[in-house]
């Protein structure tokens, strides 16, 4: 048991490591997926910004006619210094001597589009022209959405920038302007962006991490029921050999009595064995009879027979068949005249109930009963009050019987209430316990109709 214990602690003690690293990780996966998206974001609307600069330029800047031939070329003028010596350089009284030629050269078609790329650039340095940024916004966007971004930016141009841009903006250094700018564009709705490109992502996270916990709690209380089982298995034995080993030493003790000391001559001693044993043996019958109605009940409930039932006649013939045996009165105040039910299913409600009462509460037995609006319902109160409220939730469970001290001085297999609480769902009700140490213990059960 104990060997038992701890290896479901152990794996218990596992799986909370495992679910813990599989919670972890998916933070981690979920963190690194934004940054890796959000960089590739950046890179490619920070390459689109170029392009969309390149192309306003292209747009508003004359290029030489003979780039756009069918053999592209471009005519320089080269002014060329034939000896650099240096003094010749740094003294301007020293005259210099150049010379200078035009050259025509062929453009390759793979490079032509840098080349007016370039030109462009050149050419709009050279005339300090400006950058209107609500075109250059349309270019942009055209861009945008040739990478597939479809998100709007806003986009700002920033005179003699102090900084330059840093990695998590996208902007843009231009010398061409009029004076150094930066061209800086801005997300209109960055949530947005953050939304649709995390969102799948954090949601199948999301959604696996509630199964790691759900399944760690699903298992822990597996392995809870399991280990209440183990002991419960233990005390039900133990119950029944106890209950075994009384009526088998009566039954021993009469037989012996009868073979060996002359009992079985004597037609009155044998008169009064004989019915000891079957007392015994009725008694024995109803025990094992118990057992398996409940193992029989347990995988089909018998249907009820539902009919006309006269209630306070019923708890009344209950309460005279307990009253000459019981020391403790039992009282009945029963508001309700005729229901609808089962009646034989009820008595054995009922009988578990008073039977528990008798064995286990105080010196009182109330049974109340009363109509609701669209049912009725009956309490079955002593006032022991003495089941532990750890042990609450599971007194309906069978095998279960609470731990306290007196456990082995009242005879029981834990089935009582088990088998009450099956009835009474087979009869459409329900049913609830309430218990204040060293006041009452309350069983209520409530049958509602739901039309
Ligand atoms: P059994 O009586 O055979 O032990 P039950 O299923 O009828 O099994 O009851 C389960 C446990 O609930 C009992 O062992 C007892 O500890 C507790 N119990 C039930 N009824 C009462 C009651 N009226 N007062 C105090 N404890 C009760």
């Amino acid at each position: 048991m104990t060997q038992m214990k701890r290896r479901l602690r152990l794996l218990f003690l596992a799986a909370t490591l495992a679910a813990f690293g599989i919670i972890l990780s998916q933070f981690y996966w979920v963190y690194y997926n934004y940054s890796v998206s959000k960089t590739n974001f950046i890179n490619t609307a920070n390459y689109a910004l170029q392009k969309s600069i390149d192309a306003y330029q292209l747009g508003h800047n004359k290029l030489p006619t003979s780039l756009d031939y069918k053999d592209p070329s471009l005519t320089v003028f080269m002014r060329t210094i034939p000896s650099q010596d240096s003094l010749a350089f740094d003294t301007p009284s020293v005259k210099r001597r150049f010379s200078a030629e035009f050259m025509t050269v062929a453009v390759d078609t793979n490079s032509l589009e840098q080349i007016r790329g370039l030109i462009a650039r050149l050419v709009s340095q050279e005339k300090h022209s400006e950058i209107n940024a609500d075109t250059l916004t349309i270019f942009f966007h055209e861009a945008l959405l040739k990478n597939g971004i479809t998100d709007k930016f806003r986009i700002t141009i920033s005179p003699n920038p102090k900084h330059p841009p840093s990695k998590e903006e996208i902007a843009e250094l231009v010398y061409f302007h009029r004076s150094p700018v930066l061209i800086r564009a801005e997300l209109l709705k960055p949530n947005q962006f953050i939304l649709r490109h995390n969102l799948l992502s954090a949601l199948i996270s999301c959604l696996l991490i509630l199964l790691c916990a759900g399944s760690l709690f699903y298992m822990w209380r597996i392995i809870r029921s399991q280990m209440r089982l183990d002991s419960m298995k233990t005390d039900f034995i133990n119950n029944v050999t106890h209950e075994l080993r009384t009526p088998i030493t009566i039954l021993k003790a009469s037989t012996e009595a009868m073979i060996s000391f002359g009992a079985g001559e004597d037609p009155e001693s044998l008169r009064r064995y004989l019915e000891t044993n079957s007392t015994v043996l009725d008694g024995m019958n109803d025990n094992v009879e118990r057992i398996l109605d409940f193992s029989k009940w347990e995988n089909k409930a018998p249907a009820p027979n539902i009919e006309p039932v006269d209630l306070p006649r019923l708890v009344f013939g209950i309460v005279g068949r307990f009253a000459p045996a019981a020391t403790t009165p039992i009282k009945y105040r029963i508001g309700v005249e005729e229901v609808m039910t089962d009646a034989n299913m009820l008595e054995t409600i009922l009988s578990n109930l008073l039977d528990n009462g008798l064995k286990y509460g105080g010196p009182e037995i109330q049974i109340d009963a009363a109509s609701l609006k669209n049912g009725w319902y009956m309490t079955i109160s002593d006032n022991g009050g003495n089941i532990p409220p750890q042990s609450l939730p599971y007194i309906f469970d069978k095998f279960y019987r609470a731990q306290t001290g007196d456990l082995h001085e009242v005879k029981g297999y834990g089935l009582g209430l088990a088998q009450v609480r099956q009835l009474v769902t087979g009869l459409g009700g329900s049913i609830t316990v309430k218990s204040v140490t060293g006041k009452d213990t309350v069983f209520t059960i409530t049958f509602t109709s739901h039309e």
